[in-house]
């Protein structure tokens, strides 16, 4: 049965278009202009005509979906989640299938995940375990990108095992030394590894051996707040790391993405990589855009919903990345989804601010939030595609059968309201979490379906989609080199 998204004005990377869009299984079969000539044809009225040009005089029965007034985007690629994520002796919350539903319910269709590789451990190992817990349970396509906390020789060697099932991308540690830390020869001798093979290292990038200091200091001192996280990590860390995981990928010619970029400082390093034509990306999150360092000061412990790192910042670093984002020196924006709950979980570091967990739920807002800032001028409508969808499926080997409205896509397609309000709050929200960090936050725009794959997963105002139809996606290398 095929299906046909009529009326609707598709949105892309590069314009926009007055088409409707035909879906035959899990594919897109084509693109039809109402704007070709003197005839311009209104979405429903020349259904018939569109179906005969297409299928000749015997067209199957189809199904149409109504988009007048409506945006038909690409659906959205989170490329930075962290489900059922270990993290100081407790997991994130949303398990694949809760945060892959809250994710459609967003106008997401596709997330990459974090696989975890603890010290000591093989990558290979790391992913199955990843696959377990995906496998069979998503609700929309997902991949991985693999978190290497061990370098040797034996794991050298599995990166390129990683990219022959699908993993293209590495992220590496700065920050939490005896985690996940990796010394700057470790990170080298794996930029080397990346060099040979053509895949991507991704940079948690903050100076986590001086961080340290500064924690240590505070706690002695009896400064326990929440707010003691943002000022322990300071912009000026994030830099000096940014700078040199740059510095790093230069000597070993690898392409290098900045992770959670939140501080101007480091935008400043991944804009003078990019004025010399260095492969230097970089992406940001709707927090460092929306939240600051205020919101960590709110009084009762309210600011540990906000501990992530690196920490919210100070509202000139927000003005600065919305620069970034328009500019093309923030390529994407994920949301580095990472949901614990206030009660118990960042409860744990009541007293202690280097004890709360550290993550943000946000897998669900994405779209809407940067949407908003289509709203207020800060990026264009084709810029929101463009980071939100387009630029990821490029960097992260997912193009042309993601992020694009074209035939021979996959069909995954958002219907978005840009007229509907709503309100993000915890009351309705879909993630498995017990606090939204955008509480009461008004936003203009809504999802008004979500379709993955040919299926519609999410409209009006129900889940119709099930554990399970999301299937992994294997990557290819980063298209979206210089
Ligand atoms: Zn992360």
């Amino acid at each position: 049965m095929a299906t046909l998204i009529a009326g609707g004005t598709v949105v892309t990377a590069e314009g926009t278009l007055a088409a409707d869009v035909l879906i035959e299984g899990e594919k897109i079969a084509a693109l039809l202009s109402r704007d070709n000539g003197a005839a311009a044809r209104s979405g429903l009225e020349s259904v018939q005509e569109i179906t005969r040009s297409v299928y000749g005089t015997a067209s199957p029965a189809f199904e149409v979906i109504d988009a007048t007034d409506k945006y038909v985007i690409p659906g959205g690629i989170d490329a930075h989640t962290h489900m059922e994520m270990p993290f100081g002796g407790t997991f994130s919350v949303d398990t694949f299938e809760t945060g892959t539903k809250a994710a459609a319910w967003g106008g997401t269709t596709t997330i990459i995940d974090f696989a975890v590789q603890p010290k000591g451990t093989s990558l290979l190992a790391a992913l199955d375990k990843w696959h377990e817990k995906a496998d069979g349970n998503c609700a929309i396509d997902y991949g991985f990108h693999m978190i290497v906390s061990d370098v040797n020789d034996g794991t050298l060697k599995e990166m390129d095992a990683c990219i022959a099932a699908g993993i293209s991308s590495f992220k590496m540690f700065m920050a939490y030394p005896g985690v996940f830390y990796s010394t700057d020869g470790e990170i080298l001798r794996a930029m080397q590894q990346a060099s040979q093979s053509g895949a991507t290292i991704m940079m948690h990038a903050e100076n986590g051996i001086a961080i340290d200091q500064l924690v240590a200091q505070a706690i002695a001192a009896g400064r326990t707040d929440p707010v003691q996280h943002g000022l322990t990590r300071p912009p000026e860390l994030e830099g000096e790391a940014t700078s040199r995981a740059i510095t790093l990928a230069k000597v070993a010619d690898c392409p290098l993405y900045i992770v959670h970029l939140s501080a101007a400082n480091a935008l400043t390093a991944v804009a003078a990589a990019r004025d010399a034509g260095q492969n230097v990306f970089a992406e940001t999150c709707p927090q460092y855009l929306y939240l600051t360092l205020d919101d960590l000061a709110r009084p009762d412990f309210e600011g540990a919903k906000f501990v992530a790192s690196p920490p919210l910042r100070t509202p000139d670093h927000a003005a600065a990345l919305w620069r970034g984002l328009r500019t093309n020196d923030l390529a994407v924006v994920s949301t580095d989804h990472c949901p614990f709950c206030f009660k118990e979980q960042k409860e744990l570091g009541r007293g202690d601010f280097s004890k709360i967990p550290n993550g943000i739920p946000g897998v669900e807002h994405r779209m809407d939030l940067l949407h908003q800032g289509v709203v207020a001028g800060e990026i264009t409508l084709e810029r929101w595609v463009e980071t939100c969808s387009t630029t990821p499926a490029r960097m992260f080997g997912l193009y042309p059968r993601k992020g694009v409205i074209a035939p021979g896509a996959d069909a995954d397609i958002v219907i978005y309201d840009p007229a509907a309000t709503q309100t993000i709050s915890v009351a309705t929200h879909h993630m498995n979490v017990d606090y939204s960090a955008y509480e009461g936050m008004q936003i203009t725009g809504k999802v008004a379906a979500t379709i993955s794959r040919g299926q519609v997963v999410v409209s009006d105002g129900e889940f119709r989609g099930s554990a399970g139809h999301g299937v992994f996606q294997s990557r290819d290398l980063n298209q979206y080199l210089i």
